[in-house]
């Protein structure tokens, strides 16, 4: 498991995090970008008290993380808002989010 700082885009509502120090990733929208990896991190958007961070448990090396961003895969980095479908895939790749932003019932 990887430890990464996510953030929230307040308008489309994907959560991006970086996967490298060179990662610089847009949200879906394009107005919030997270970059600088696990080391420097930075992001901004239009408005950065609009922007909520999530700390998320990736079940994922960071090595296969930096591999997804070397190899422009880009299978990780990005997650669809709750309520959005996902494709299988993007399922196994998600982690689990904070019940703050998914409606989810609790188990
Ligand atoms: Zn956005």
């Amino acid at each position: 498991m990887t430890e990464v700082q996510a953030i929230e885009c307040p308008v489309c509502g994907y959560i991006i995090y970086s996967r490298a120090r060179h990662d610089f990733r847009h949200c879906e929208c394009g107005v919030c970008f997270i970059d600088g990896g696990f080391d420097c991190l930075r992001y901004g958007g239009p408005d950065l008290k609009e922007i909520r961070t999530h700390t998320l448990e990736v079940p994922l090396t960071r090595q296969e993380l930096y591999d997804d961003w070397n190899h422009a895969q880009d299978k990780y980095g990005k997650i669809a808002p709750c309520g959005q479908p996902l494709s299988s895939a993007d399922w196994a790749s998600s982690p689990s989010l904070p019940s703050s932003t998914c409606a989810e019932p609790q188990s």
